[in-house]
Formats: C-alpha cells, sequence, structure tokens
C-alpha cells in the first residue's frame, strides 16, 4: 500500500494539508498517511526544524505531500533553527533537484488576474526549476570588510552536470508538449549564467525537434507580464525560477492556485508535492486559505509519483468544476473558507 508523508508545517500549511487530504481519501486508493512536524511546528516538537523522524519518513515515503514552514515567531533564531531550513535540507536530503511550477489559468478565473482577461487568456505554462543549486546552496555568511563594513555574501555557481541534468528535464517536458523551450538566465552579467547557456545549447543538440530560445531573467520578467500565454516550458535556475514562478501564479489568478512537484528523476520516487505559497501568517487561522494549490499538488503526487494519471486528472476536473460553479475563497474574490473551498471540490470530484 504506498505511504504518503504528510508535512503540514506552520501558518496555513496544515489548513490547506487537511484538505488536500480529503481529496486523496475520497478517491479510495488504499493509501496509507502519516504524519510528522516540520518547519516552526519541528522546531517546537524537537528543537529542530527537521527532526530525523520527519526526514526518515519522507525517506520511506512514496511520496511526501508538503504544506508550508514558515513562522515570525522564529525569524530571530540562527538560519540552521529557522522553519525554512527544514525544507532546503529535505530538497537536499531527498536530491529533489527538479521542481516542476505549472501555470494554468483555469476558465473562470479571467477576472482574478490583476492582468487583462485577453492577456491572460489560454495562460499554460511549466517552469522547470533547478532546485538544490544555485546561490541558495553556495557558501554564505557575513565578514568585515577591510574599512570595517558589515558584509553579506552568498556563492552563486552551477557545474555543468548539474545544468545538464536540469536541462534534459526542460528538453523533455518540452517534448511532451508544444516543443517549444525557453532556456531563462542573466548571461550578458554572470559567469554562472553564461555556463548555464553554453550547456543548454549542448543539450539542445540532441533535441532538434526541440525549438529553444534563451531570454534574459529581466526580459522574462516583463514577457509574463506582457504575453505570458506565449511561453510554453521555461528552465531556469533556482534564484530566477523562485522569483518568476511567483510572478506567474498572478497571471494564473492567485499564488493560492499554483501547485508544485519536486523529483530526483523523472520515476517521481520520493518526490515532494506543495503548494508554491509560503505559511502566508497574515491569514493563518482565520479560514481564509486557499486549498486548490495543495488539492492540485496532491494531483501531481498521485500523476508523478504512483503513476495515477487518471486520478490525477480528476482531481484537476474537480478544481476546474468548482471554480466554474464559482466557488472562490477570498483571494479569488469569493467569500468560501478554507474548508468550504474543500467541499466544492469534493462535492465536484463525486
Ligand atoms: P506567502 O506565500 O506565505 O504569502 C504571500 C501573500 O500571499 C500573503 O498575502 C498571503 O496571505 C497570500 N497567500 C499565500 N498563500 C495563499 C493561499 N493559499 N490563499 C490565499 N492567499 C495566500 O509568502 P510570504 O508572506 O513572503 O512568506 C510567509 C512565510 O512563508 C515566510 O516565513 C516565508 O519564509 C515562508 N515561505 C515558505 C515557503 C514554503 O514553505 N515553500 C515558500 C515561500 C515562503
Amino acid at each position: 500500500m504506498p505511504l504518503i508523508a504528510v508535512l503540514p508545517g506552520d501558518g496555513i500549511g496544515p489548513e490547506v494539508t487537511t484538505q488536500a487530504r480529503r481529496v486523496l481519501e475520497a478517491l479510495n486508493l488504499d493509501l496509507q498517511f502519516e504524519e510528522a512536524p516540520v518547519g516552526g511546528a519541528g522546531y517546537l516538537a524537537s528543537g529542530v526544524p527537521l527532526p530525523p523522524e520527519t526526514l526518515a519518513l519522507a525517506k520511506r515515503a512514496d511520496g511526501v505531500l508538503f504544506g508550508a514552514v514558515g513562522d515570525p515567531r522564529f525569524e530571530a533564531l540562527e538560519r540552521r533553527l529557522r522553519p525554512e531550513a527544514a525544507l532546503l535540507a529535505l530538497r537536499r536530503e531527498l536530491g529533489l533537484f527538479v521542481n516542476l511550477r505549472p501555470a494554468t489559468l483555469f476558465p473562470g478565473l479571467e477576472d482574478a488576474s490583476p492582468l487583462k482577461p485577453e492577456v491572460v487568456d489560454g495562460l499554460d505554462i511549466v517552469i522547470v526549476r533547478e532546485l538544490i543549486g544555485d546561490v541558495y546552496f553556495g557558501e554564505k555568511g557575513r565578514r568585515t570588510t577591510q574599512e570595517g563594513l558589515r558584509q553579506g555574501y552568498d556563492w552563486m555557481s552551477y557545474d555543468e552536470a548539474e545544468v545538464e541534468r536540469i536541462a534534459i528535464v526542460g528538453f523533455e517536458m518540452a517534448k511532451r508538449r508544444k516543443r517549444k523551450l525557453c532556456s531563462v538566465d542573466k548571461a550578458n552579467v554572470l559567469e554562472t549564467s553564461q555556463l548555464w547557456r553554453d550547456v543548454v545549447n549542448e543539450v539542445a543538440v540532441r533535441y532538434p525537434e526541440v525549438a529553444l530560445t534563451h531570454m534574459y531573467v529581466d526580459n522574462a520578467a516583463m514577457q509574463l507580464v506582457r504575453r505570458p500565454a506565449d511561453f510554453d516550458v521555461i528552465v531556469t535556475g533556482n534564484l530566477f525560477g523562485d522569483i518568476l514562478s511567483d510572478q506567474a501564479s498572478m497571471c494564473a489568478g492567485s499564488i493560492g492556485m499554483l501547485p508544485s512537484a519536486s523529483l530526483a528523476d523523472w520515476s517521481g520516487a520520493n518526490g515532494m508535492y506543495e503548494p508554491i505559497h509560503g505559511s502566508a501568517p497574515d491569514i493563518a487561522g482565520q479560514g481564509k486559505a486557499n486549498p486548490c494549490a495543495a488539492i492540485l499538488s496532491a494531483a501531481m503526487l498521485l500523476r508523478h509519483s504512483l503513476g495515477e494519471e487518471a486520478c490525477a486528472l480528476r482531481i484537476e476536473a474537480a478544481v476546474a468544476k468548482a471554480l466554474e460553479a464559482g466557488a472562490r475563497t477570498p483571494d479569488l474574490g469569493g467569500s468560501l473558507t478554507t474548508s468550504e473551498m474543500g467541499d466544492a471540490v469534493l462535492s465536484a470530484l463525486t
């Protein structure tokens, strides 16, 4: 029986994962669920954001359903004890170098986007973000300059093997879709990006059927609001992907709509699935969180880690049907609570 590790985390994490789990349970798939604390909740339970039992569970599970981490109460702790450290450690420990972030505009949500309906019409992008390299994982620290000034530094780097493996995922994804891949970098300024571009071009030779373009990240940010529907698959590094996918979320109506999958390879073993949003302390505990991103993350778990494509499609169709029927949480301009939105998806499922 497949084991799903449920790591709800902090803030709205538990609220949205509860709804995602309800939807998974409604499919009667004979799944086994085991829950463990992570982030601020992990720190409260065992003094570290990623308790060893939580990591062991994640490694043992067939798939991990993750909520969100981050709690203002722990912001002053040293970095390794802060809730967010759990996420980086999980990604590193599970070798999750691929982050798939689909951004789709569900019919009926055209008005929820701050962009004009005709601009976001037809939006269907996948951002393939590298997840365990770049400036987030390089050496970082504080030092004092010769002039006696405090200085912070973070080391940005990619080696060719890291770029090659994520580029392959980008091309494979593009091959399965419209055969258009846009690689985003900042090669005009950053040497790391120049290597990225060189390696992506080398991998492109193996994929003659895919049309590859390159775009600087500043231009990509602009084009994502100018003509987002022109993009199909975007492949980019950790830092740029983090920022661009939040931006893409607004094209799709709300950050509460975007799921993600983090994978160690195409087989999806040990995959981790989470909404792209954070713990949203400003609305935590108020029943205002949109659970759709978490529910759609559960669909990605079924697709990538359990090979249950039909069930994944059922969930995605149920979310679309609920939205078409007018179900909306406050971020989408409605008044449903988190659990009422879960109810709406569940009734569309059955
Ligand atoms: P956030 O994504 O938590 O919130 C940004 C804004 O979007 C807030 O106004 C919030 O209310 C809203 N929002 C987010 N999710 C929503 C949902 N499902 N429904 C409705 N509205 C939603 O980002 P932030 O405010 O920058 O960060 C808050 C905390 O989350 C920080 O501690 C940060 O480090 C952490 N964080 C964690 C993750 C993660 O766990 N993967 C990702 C990003 C940020």
